[in-house]
């Protein structure tokens, strides 16, 4: 093949398509589908990917192809394809979607290397080459590029002689661990002893080397002959020892013992569901499953066990959790049942460690992956099944371009590899729920916990009822008396505060302004720890005012960051309580959440404190009381799915407490205890809340009775940001069918960021089988000349953020 197809890394809509290049003879038969290259475009050169490879081209004068960057496809044809997927789906560039598939690793700057592959001895290599890796093990390309032609490199790297490796510039090194090994055989070993004298020390370390006759690092050198270090290097020169290093993942879970778990028997329930996923295994087939199981109902082990399955036949398994829940704790679920089969993927690992779970992936060292949102693109070959945990959880939806549901990724995967597919939850989203009970999946329930142990009794506290006979304090008697209780009982309480609910902001009491951004229609936030006023979308910074801006009143609260505010008040109220705080300030540094979780685990606090981040996952027995301090302030966000966020946070939080033999109490503090997602929430009734909402939805015409999409247009110039939406919407308008609700131009409900102004379109539609191709004309006609103006036009398909 002759031609290679190139998706340049160019992003414009003009460059949205596969542009063709010639392939010089030093590089065919090496480039293939998958891999990136590098490319003339216009008078630079630019990444790309090679998606096809031809033998003619429609156009002529092609220019040549550059050189590869990779000796192996990054992207194997499954993922070609669901490149193509994506950027039809959610209408993003191609070159976004190829490049969301891979770690970052791959997309940042980095520094290429060659480094000698496993069996190569230096002797091996022509000279201009010996003389670059005398006493290094790793290389510059571009160094070596200089002593010997990128073919050869290449050529010779495919034959085993090297590897070339991508390193983030100084981030991302990889480790490497020095072994000895003897120099020759153990015969030639001996017979050679007898014509040196050795030191003392050195002798030792012979002998070592002929009792275990192999590599050895030098850390268990140095156990079984101290002070053995120094001596090696002599032993090195004198030729009886070689050194090497070998390539070690910098594996962020190595350091810790996974006690290893075996297959639980399972309960009738667990039974009741597995078997029809094990038979979709055992068939083949492209099922999607719904399992709705009640907190502590025994899922993981469900996902455990079928994961065993696809594994005994050879296959991988993709398993995503929400970030915020991929706690040590989760992972080690994981990683104690399938060991080292397991690659863990999320936000909290360096780049280079990213690479490496990655790699380890690629080379299939691993069968399973645990990871968050874009674990899904693991380039495995052989999928046998995807579980989705918390199937509900809104980050599964990617904000930004390519804007993609997880779910939708795994649907059309499982449809490539026919495996089924698992979305679990105790509060499934609306969407998922009204599928299955349409039959479009297969709805799986477990209604009960594990150990016949009840779910927690809750109780719902009205806080008007305490303003009003004198409690201003953020907790309400019949809170503060169960705390004190468990903490005499020396049981464990976990605390749960809305960030949205005590939001850290400035205002003065005399006027009332709550001190805003400038650039943005949003209010600062305030940091208590540097004295700083913050905006969270744009990032301007300022000191905290000591006056009112408006109109000078010393009277200016700060709100401390809500977590914060609670520690001091139980200080006060309960000084014996011994608190751990889980918040952004507390848990920012690396490990800092385990570390908090473990201490806790440990009994060595009575109250865990925290935001969202403690809503999931948590299964520690000792917890018997769960308070939240204001379950309604989610409910009044502008956002149709307030309720059932509302619903979906109290099960999640009330589920943390008496998993276990103790039985678990939860006390919601509300301003609205009549709110229907409140009460159900106390009778942990999904069933009836779900039919509930769905009504609503159903008279407000919102998913899942219509589907959403979303087009925001932005710029610092308001009146032309009112005009082109205007025309995009019009332009809409008269090209859908009239049963699609299309309404705007409206300003966001964020009006305007970082000093642009924000308006948006909302589309409400049932079947538009036209909707993409008039979007895309709507767009197009602005797109090209406005975004050289700076404008932005953003489409949201299915959005989950109105803001
Ligand atoms: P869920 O994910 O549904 O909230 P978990 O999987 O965390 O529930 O299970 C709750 C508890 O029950 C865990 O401690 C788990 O180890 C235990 N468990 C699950 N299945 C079994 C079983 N078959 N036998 C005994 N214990 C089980
Ligand atoms: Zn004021
Ligand atoms: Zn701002």
């Amino acid at each position: 093949m002759k031609i290679a197809s190139v998706i340049v890394d160019v992003p414009t809509t003009q460059t949205d398509r596969p542009f063709d290049y010639a392939i010089p003879d030093v590089w065919q038969g090496f480039i293939q589908r998958g891999m990136r290259v590098i490319v003339p475009f216009g008078n630079r050169q630019v990444q790309g990917f090679v998606l096809d490879l031809k033998n003619h081209s429609e156009f002529s004068n092609l220019k040549e192809l550059i050189e590869p960057m990779d000796l192996v496809p990054v992207l194997n044809d499954e993922l070609l394809h669901l490149g193509d997927f994506l950027a039809k789906t959610t209408l993003c560039m191609k070159i976004s979607a190829y490049q969301v598939m891979l770690p970052p690793a791959l997309k940042a700057k980095y520094d290429k290397y060659l480094i000698l592959g496993n069996d190569t001895e230096l002797q091996q290599l022509p000279f201009e080459l010996q003389l670059l890796f005398d006493k290094k093990e790793r290389v510059l390309w571009k160094d070596a590029v200089e002593v010997m032609s990128a073919s050869y490199l290449y050529r010779e790297a495919r034959n085993g002689m090297f590897e070339v490796i991508y390193e983030v510039k100084n981030k991302g090194n990889k480790k490497k661990i020095t072994y000895y090994r003897p120099a020759f055989s153990e015969q030639e070993f001996k017979k050679r002893l007898e014509s040196v004298t050795l030191g003392n020390k050195q002798a030792q370390i012979i002998q070592f080397f002929l009792a275990y006759f192999q590599p050895h690092t030098v850390a268990s050198i140095e156990e079984n002959v101290t002070g053995a270090r120094n001596s090696l290097k002599s032993l090195v020169e004198k030729g009886f020892l070689q050194k090497e290093e070998h390539e070690q993942y910098r594996d962020p879970y190595q350091d810790r013992q996974f006690v290893r778990t075996t297959a639980l028997a399972l309960t009738e329930e667990q039974q009741q569901v597995i078997s029809p996923i094990l038979k979709s295994i055992e068939e083949v087939n492209n099922d999607v499953f719904l399992l709705h199981g009640v907190t502590g109902s025994g899922k993981t082990e469900v996902y455990l066990q079928s994961i065993d399955e696809v594994i005994k036949k050879g296959k991988e398994a993709i398993v995503l959790v929400p970030e915020i829940s991929l706690t040590p704790q989760m992972v080690n679920r994981f990683k104690g049942r399938f060991g080292n089969k397991v690659a863990v993927l999320h936000s909290g690992l360096s780049i280079g460690e990213k690479y490496d779970e990655w790699r380890k992936i690629q080379r299939k060292e691993v069968q399973v992956v645990v990871g968050a949102r874009s674990a899904i693109f693991a380039p495995f070959e052989n999928l046998g099944i995807i579980i989705i945990d918390e199937e509900h959880e809104t980050s599964y939806k990617q904000e930004d371009s390519p804007r993609y549901h997880a779910r939708d990724v795994a649907i059309e995967r499982g449809n490539y590899h026919q495996c089924p597919i698992i979305l679990g939850s105790a509060t499934p989203s609306l969407e998922s729920f009204s599928r299955a009970k349409k039959g479009v999946y297969t709805l799986l329930t477990m209604a009960k916990r594990m150990n016949q142990s009840a779910l927690p009794k809750v109780e719902i506290v009205d806080m008007r009822e305490e303003l009003r006979t004198g409690n201003r304090s953020m907790f309400s008697q019949a809170l503060l008396e169960k705390m004190r209780d468990r903490i005499e009982k020396k049981e464990q309480i976990v605390l749960f505060l809305n960030k949205r609910g005590y939001s850290s902001f400035v205002m003065c009491r005399d006027c009332g302004l709550v001190v805003q951004c400038p650039h943005c229609e949003v209010s600062l936030t305030y940091h208590k720890v540097s004295n700083q006023l913050k905006c969270h979308y744009c990032g301007y910074e300022s000191y905290a005012p000591k006056t009112c801006p408006e109109c000078q009143s010393e009277h200016i609260r700060f709100f401390g960051t809500g977590t914060q505010k609670v520690e001091e008040e139980i200080g006060k109220i309960l000084p014996e309580a011994r608190i751990i705080r889980m918040d952004v300030d507390t848990t920012s540094r690396k490990g800092a959440h385990e570390k908090l979780l473990t201490a806790f685990q440990e009994g060595k606090a009575d109250i865990l404190l925290g935001t969202q981040m403690i809503a999931k996952g948590l299964d520690f027995p000792n917890i018997t009381l769960v308070g939240v301090l204001t379950a309604d302030t989610m409910l009044h966000i502008p956002d149709f799915r307030a309720s059932e966020k509302t619903f979906q946070l109290l099960t999640q939080v009330s589920g943390r407490a008496g998993r276990h033999q103790l039985p678990g109490e939860v006390v919601i503090q509300t301003y609205t205890p009549e709110h229907y997602s409140v009460q159900l929430a106390k009778e942990h009734d999904f069933i009836q809340f779900y039919q509930q909402e769905m009504s609503i939805r159903r008279v407000g015409q919102y998913p899942p009775y219509y589907y959403l999409a979303l087009i925001n247009v932005s710029h610092e110039n308001l009146q032309l940001v009112v005009k082109v939406m205007d025309k995009i919407t019009t332009f809409i308008r008269h090209n859908l069918s009239n049963q699609a609700r299309v309404l705007g131009p409206a300003a966001s409900p964020i009006a305007r960021i970082n000093n642009r102004y924000r308006y948006q379109c909302l589309i409400k539609y049932k079947k538009e089988p036209n909707l993409i191709p008039v979007i895309q004309k709507a767009i197009a006609h602005f797109h090209e000349e406005q975004l050289k103006k700076g404008m932005t036009i953003t489409v949201d398909l299915n959005p989950f953020t109105m803001m």
